[in-house]
């Protein structure tokens, strides 16, 4: 596949088009213009992170322009795949996103009220890589200095040693006060099994429901020894949530209030690949993100269904309103007959006719965020980028409003991450931080 331009065709646009419960886009509206359209907002800047060639095209095999310094600001102009496409100096090319870190003045702001912290004990290695060298081990619940993010990694300080650690196991939170309370809350973020030991072979003793405060007893590796309903045992530390009793209301979502839409439902699958249901994935990133969304950063997340039932797009648009939401994010998996077809991107307003929602520019704002987000942290779904469509929930909604396609389930890398739990969770993670950047610059 030639990288260089996005293979996005006719076809394609058509089945994830079919696939939004009937909503036709008209032929009028597939026009070229919507095969580059990567947005991003003004306020995001772009630094190499390595001594990074710039080329010709978005292959390692294209001619070297230039090699770019690490640590340079270079000008982002659109994602393919892997590959940004950014000018340098006068030079206009492609570089491997991986070595780029991206950043805008609002997370920065963000960035500075968060609190990171170790859920385990961490290895700081020299470099992001499980082989690296480890510098030292950080204990559990010990808060480290954010820096930056590499693919899973974040590069951190701590005990003035600098370095890269799984993000996995760093919780972030975004608490504004001082903590001064040792108190801690746990509380669960998935459906979680509670098992007889710290094993994924031994006995299920109940499954602790999403958003359940748990009693938290001790740590053993990656998982947590705790108690829930009378009943002790072992739970994925992945899965639970680190708070100390600061109450949600002191983040900055307060208040505000989130519509998560899940995609399809009831006698409407949506994209059916084998015995992959584009209905059952997209509810359980968007019960994933609720959960993240209200946990983690203080919204009221609400969903437009919290079942398996099918709801018109009409439907949708109008829960939108009457639980008065100020943003609406749509859940979906794409789908083609083309297997090779692969990648997440957002779909966000035209600035044509159809579109009645007057937050176009928020709406592109907050599909944008999303989709760096994503990005980011998942680098091995291909990044398709940020799209114009004509959308019914996006156009036709009054608050602003996006829809993500999480990958591809008729393509093998991507059905490998839609089915997997710890993606979607990474998935729902992203899309919340999205959100949440998106929103603390919304007013
Ligand atoms: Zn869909």
């Amino acid at each position: 596949m030639n990288l260089s331009k996005p293979s996005w065709n006719l076809k394609l646009l058509l089945s994830s088009s079919l696939v939004l419960g009937g909503m036709v886009v008209a032929p009028s509206d597939l026009t070229s213009k919507y095969f580059d359209t990567s947005q991003v907002e003004a306020a995001s800047t772009y630094t190499t992170t390595a001594n990074l060639n710039l080329r010709k095209s978005a292959s390692t095999s294209a001619t070297v322009l230039v090699t770019i310094p690490s640590g340079k600001a270079i000008t982002y102009l659109g994602t393919y795949g892997s590959w940004f496409k950014v000018s340098y100096g006068g030079k206009t090319g492609y570089v491997s996103s991986q070595y780029v870190k991206v950043s805008t003045t609002s997370t920065v702001t963000t960035t500075s009220s968060k609190k990171y912290t170790t859920t385990v004990n961490l290895n700081l290695r020299k470099s992001a890589s499980t082989s690296a060298t480890v510098l030292v081990t950080i204990p559990s619940g010990k808060a480290v200095t954010y820096l930056g993010t590499y693919g899973s990694w974040y590069k951190v300080s701590y005990g003035g040693k600098t370095g890269y650690v799984s993000s996995q196991y760093i919780k972030v939170s975004t608490t504004s006060t001082t903590t001064t309370s040792p108190t801690k809350t746990y509380m669960t973020t998935a459906n979680l099994n509670l098992r007889k030991s710290a094993s994924t072979s031994a006995t299920v003793l109940v499954t602790i429901p999403s958003g359940k405060a748990v009693t938290y007893l001790g740590a053993y590796g990656t998982w947590f020894k705790v108690s829930y309903g009378g009943k002790t045992g072992y739970v994925s530390a992945q899965y639970v949530k680190v708070s100390t009793t600061t109450t949600p209301t002191t983040s900055t979502g307060t208040g505000r209030t989130i519509v998560i839409d899940p995609g399809h439902g009831g006698n409407d699958p949506g994209a059916v690949y084998g015995s992959s249901y584009e209905k059952v994935i997209a509810f359980d990133i968007a019960a994933r993100l609720a959960s993240t969304l209200s946990s983690t950063y203080g919204y009221n997340a609400r969903m437009t269904r919290t079942n398996d039932v099918y709801l018109s797009l009409a439907q949708r648009v109008e829960l939108t309103k009457s639980y008065k939401g100020s943003a609406f994010v749509s859940i979906h998996a794409n789908s083609s007959t083309n297997t090779s077809y692969h990648g997440h991107e957002v779909l966000v307003p035209t600035g044509e006719s159809y579109t009645t929602n007057p937050y176009i520019s928020a709406s592109r704002s907050l599909g944008t965020a999303i989709n760096r987000e994503l990005g980011v942290r998942i680098p091995t779904i291909r990044n398709r980028g940020v799209k114009y469509q004509n959308v019914y929930v996006v156009g036709k909604n009054s608050v602003p409003a996006t829809l993500v396609e999480y990958g591809f389930i008729s393509n093998s890398n991507d059905r490998s991450h839609l089915t997997s739990t710890t993606y979607r969770q990474r998935m729902a993670d992203a899309t919340a931080s999205g959100i949440h950047q998106f929103m603390s610059t919304y007013k």
